[in-house]
């Protein structure tokens, strides 16, 4: 096993949003987003971060890049503490973590040209010249396999597969170290999916790039990861190598999400386990296992005990007190 630093060390990251209410919009309560999350991300590596819509992993990679400010917790990244980190070194900071949005067309202007919008990034952090980042433009849309004449074109002349390729190019321009790439697939066709895949794959191996990837389903993760996290209601339920996680999963949570995976070959197919209920709101957990209201295994210890993150096998960790059990 490697003993390098890994790239990222995240500690115990919260991140709780107040909700205000009466005339004097006091805070009446907290959204719990985030709520004490640890892992690392090795250097080079896919890091894959799954659960439901509000299950907190948007935020948790918001948090890492300071695009929202932590509650409580540590992010280091190379070495330096970014969450209190003085603003010159997030600037710095921000060229080797770079994110790529789930819907690339909200975050490019539609009045300037593609050109303009890959170089702006170049322009901020002060990188070469108008020659020469004209040149690193045109040389980045190749990279993401878009034509170089695409540069003088406006973001409503390409389709949601391209942008989603100009999103690439203007995080992997600035040459970063990091991407985080908040559901970069999920409002593309499947076939369209791949290809962004196969894409952000390739660029990881020419370029050595690390991947905080989040996604809802999956059976995204399962083809880009090499470890995979699974998040339930702001919290870490399960963590392992990709493999080990969908041959032996050692959490209730993830084996219903596996169960819920598409499989062609009929001699394969899976048991499908349907999770009753909604996710309970964040703003008021249940107690003890989060997860106890929706889980079949839960028993009275579930109800009121809540189960730590631990190391079950050698890098396979679970937050469930009958994790050896789940089958
Ligand atoms: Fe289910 Fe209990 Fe495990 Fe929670 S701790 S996932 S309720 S068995």
């Amino acid at each position: 096993m490697s003993t390098e630093r890994p790239l990222i060390e995240v500690r115990d990251l919260v991140k709780h949003f107040p909700v205000r209410g009466g005339v004097l919009r006091r805070t009446v309560a907290q959204v719990k987003a985030v709520d004490g999350v640890s892992f690392d991300i090795r250097r080079g590596e896919t890091l894959g971060l799954v659960g439901e819509s509000g299950c907190g992993k948007t935020t948790t990679g918001r948090a890492i890049l300071r695009l929202e400010q932590a509650t409580a917790g540590s992010v280091t990244f190379d070495g330096t503490d970014v969450l209190r980190a003085p603003a010159r070194t997030i600037k710095a900071l921000r060229r080797d973590m770079q994110i790529v949005f789930q819907d690339p067309y909200a975050s490019l202007d539609p009045r300037i040209t593609i050109g303009e919008s890959i170089a702006e990034g170049l322009e901020i952090h002060r990188i070469g010249t108008r020659a020469t980042r004209v040149d690193m433009v045109r040389e980045v849309l190749g990279k993401v396999g878009l034509h170089p004449s695409s540069m003088a074109r406006f973001p409503h002349e390409f389709s949601g597969g391209q942008r989603q390729r100009i999103g690439i190019a203007r995080a992997l321009v600035l040459n970063p170290k990091l991407i985080v790439c908040d559901e970069p697939v999920s409002a593309l066709d499947v076939s369209i999916q791949s290809q962004v895949l196969n894409l952000l794959r390739a660029l990881q191996a020419e370029f050595g790039l690390t991947y905080l990837f989040i996604a809802h389903n999956l059976s995204v993760v399962e083809h880009i990861s090499n470890r995979v996290g699974v998040m339930y209601l702001g919290k870490l339920v399960e963590l392992a190598d990709r493999r080990e996680l969908f041959r032996r999963p050692r959490h209730p949570y993830t084996r219903a999400l596996i169960s819920a995976i598409p499989v062609a070959n009929p001699e394969h197919r899976r048991e499908r386990i349907i999770l009753q209920g909604d996710v309970p709101s964040p703003i008021n957990p249940p107690g003890g296992c989060r997860f106890h209201p929706r889980c079949w295994m839960a028993q009275e210890i579930c109800r009121t005990v809540e189960p730590a993150f631990t190391q079950r096998a050698p890098g396979h960790w679970s937050a469930c007190h009958f994790a050896d059990d789940v089958t």
